[in-house]
């Protein structure tokens, strides 16, 4: 049966070295260029399409294929996503948190954004300060939602119809305001992929996270959704839902992070 899975990527690095320069919290999902680069030949070669982010607006082609997304809005994603896109004709949906765009170093700026819309890219929303939503008070969860849709309509003149929960974490308020705020699609980070040939389910997406490390073989099975990969996935994603249950979430993301850095 075939499948469409949509792949989470974050930030690119050109050199190994400008690892060390990446926040220790966010390494575990840095690529380098050369690594993303191989990945997208890779799917070229296994023949998995890659899709127009719009289509997940429809019915998913019945062949099945792979969407690529990216979070929070590095700079990398117009200075490296973007050219290694375009050289192989393929599009990206990148979710743009909107507090950070030209105010944070290694964040990309107003124009970039544009560029990667006018390059013919989607654009979604992860929120206006990167704050998890889920639990949030009724007021704020409004702010972040509200607020990241009007600016990237303001921004870009066209209102984004798809967002990415910051941390992949969402509850029941959270998904409803997101859809009073605008937003069609709501993507999280569990792992999982879509029934190819049907509508896109309105439910919180499942995606599959790219970190580095991957042989060229183990990707190809992930993002064909194969049952191995995506059950080794889904077994990790549980172990850490566990461990920040029992640790709580500000102990358990310390924790990730020193073991990281
Ligand atoms: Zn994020």
């Amino acid at each position: 049966m075939s499948r469409v899975a949509i792949l989470m990527y974050h930030g690119l690095v050109r050199d190994p070295a400008a690892l060390r320069d990446i926040d220790p919290a966010e390494r575990p999902y840095t690529l380098l260029l050369d690594e993303f680069e191989g990945q997208l030949d890779a799917l070229s070669r296994a023949g998995v399409p890659v899709l127009d982010p719009e289509v997940l607006h429809g019915c998913l082609p019945a062949g099945g294929g792979v969407v690529l997304t990216f979070d929070d809005g590095h700079a990398s994603n117009a200075e490296l996503a973007l050219p290694a896109l375009l050289a192989r004709g393929q599009k990206a949906c990148f979710f743009i948190t909107t507090g950070f765009v030209g105010q944070r170093a290694g964040y990309c700026s107003w124009q970039q954004v544009r560029d990667l819309a006018a390059q013919g890219m989607r654009i979604g929303a992860h929120g206006h300060t990167h704050r998890f939503l889920a639990g949030l008070p009724a007021a704020q969860l409004r702010e972040e939602l509200d607020c990241s849709h009007a600016i990237l309509a303001e921004q870009l003149g066209a209102a984004p119809r798809q967002m990415s929960f910051p941390g992949g974490r969402a509850d029941a308020d959270a998904l409803a305001r997101a859809r009073l705020a605008g937003f069609e699609l709501l993507h999280g980070s569990r792992p999982g992929a879509l029934r190819a040939g049907g509508p896109t389910p309105s439910a919180l997406l499942p995606r599959l996270a790219m970190r580095p490390g991957l042989s060229a073989g183990r990707f190809t099975a992930l993002a064909q959704a194969r049952s191995g990969p995506l059950l080794r996935a889904r077994a990790v994603d549980a172990a850490k839902a566990l461990a920040r249950a029992v640790l709580g979430h500000e102990r358990y993301h310390r924790l990730y992070t020193r073991l990281r850095a």
